[in-house]
């Protein structure tokens, strides 16, 4: 069976105070530590939660660079994420690839090399609207996938998490229906079965991100394909204690 796992991304949101406030009352409710809990701060207050956060609060960081050091104004390595004790990264977010120009290729970079400087990745892929209104999903995100696939052993895919976030339900409320998600999600496990081998695609987490909150995360996560969560605005919020308590 596959843990259960909920992601909070916090995206570019939060305060030292309001920060603490969430570890607080996460570390406070008492989570059985049946499901995986992995919450992603702004980068500037990675450290704070590493030290403030406890079992079985995990953390990850938003992005990585794919180099280990250099001359990199503003960017951060993974090997320093692993160094401050930080065990995840979330990379290839479709705000990343839209915003700030993380192509597939960037993004595969990225993977490959927080793998190595011994970090856990949490992978996003998703379509727009219009290519989900164009029948293009599963292509869209099959290529997404195949970039990352492509610089992974076998043995890498233990380290990955992928996350299924249509563009059009990131922060829109418009959640995907039960179904639609379910669609993908096997479809994409069925690709990584082909792709990567049976074990594989049995053994890896498949999370939805989109507009899940405290109300609709038992429906959701019911889904047979459906691993977990990746949450946005709702983890700034005690809804998301809720959320972490989801039961498969
Ligand atoms: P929302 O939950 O705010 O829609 O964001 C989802 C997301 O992008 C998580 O990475």
């Amino acid at each position: 069976a596959r843990t259960f796992f909920i992601g909070g991304n916090f995206k570019m949101n939060g305060s030292v105070e309001s920060i603490k406030a969430i570890v607080d009352g996460l570390n406070a409710a008492n989570l059985d530590g049946v499901n995986e809990v992995v919450i992603a701060p702004p980068a500037l207050y990675l450290l704070d939660v590493v030290r403030n956060a406890k079992a079985p609060v995990q953390v990850a960081a938003q992005n990585s660079y794919s180099e280990a050091s250099g001359a990199y104004t503003g960017e951060i390595a993974p090997q320093q994420l692993h160094d401050a004790g930080v065990p995840w990264v979330i990379l290839g977010h479709s705000e990343r690839r839209s915003l700030f120009g993380d192509s597939d290729k960037v993004v595969a970079d990225k993977v490959k090399a927080a793998l190595a400087a011994g970090l856990k990745v949490i992978a996003c892929i998703g379509e727009t609207l219009e290519e989900r209104e164009t029948g293009v999903t599963n292509q869209v995100c099959q290529r997404q996938l195949e970039a990352i696939a492509a610089v992974l052993e076998d043995k890498d895919w233990k380290d990955i998490v992928v996350a299924y976030e249509p563009v059009w339900a990131i922060g829109t409320g418009k959640v995907a229906t039960v179904q639609q998600a379910q669609d993908v999600h096997a479809d994409t496990r069925a690709w990584l079965a082909k792709r990567v081998s049976p074990a594989v695609a049995e053994a890896t987490r498949i999370i939805y991100g989109g507009s899940v909150n405290g109300k609709n995360c038992g429906e959701l996560g019911g889904a047979v394909d459906i691993d977990g969560f990746l949450v946005g605005g709702a983890s700034l919020k005690p809804e998301f204690i809720e959320i972490c308590k989801t039961h498969k």
